[in-house]
């Protein structure tokens, strides 16, 4: 342990440097959110396989535009995942990300 090291404890450290927080990458609109322990600002869709933030999620809770998304139509597609469209040809979203949610 070198002598530098800051001699403050985990919490603290944690609260005073935002940046150790454990972010993710929205699959959608590509921000960077917080996923960790207590903070979440979004949500991984396991089904496809990736990480949404909470306001894609709340945008997009209806289905999603595939327009607005074709890196998503995409993504489906090349690892051979259905997507499942409604009436509106918007994609739904997968039901066990309902339930985690
Ligand atoms: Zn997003």
């Amino acid at each position: 342990m070198p002598e530098a090291w800051p001699k403050v404890p985990m919490m603290e450290r944690a609260r005073t440097q935002g940046g150790e927080m454990p972010t993710r990458k929205c699959f959608l609109c590509r921000r960077q959110f917080q996923f960790g322990p207590q903070t979440r600002a979004g949500m991984s869709v396991k089904a496809w396989d990736i990480t949404v933030c909470n306001d894609c999620h709340s945008r997009q809770r209806g289905g999603i535009v595939p327009d607005l998304y074709p890196h998503l139509v995409e993504h489906l597609k090349t690892r051979g995942i259905a997507a499942d469209y409604d009436d509106h040809g918007w994609i739904r979203w997968p039901l066990e990300k309902q339930v985690s949610s």
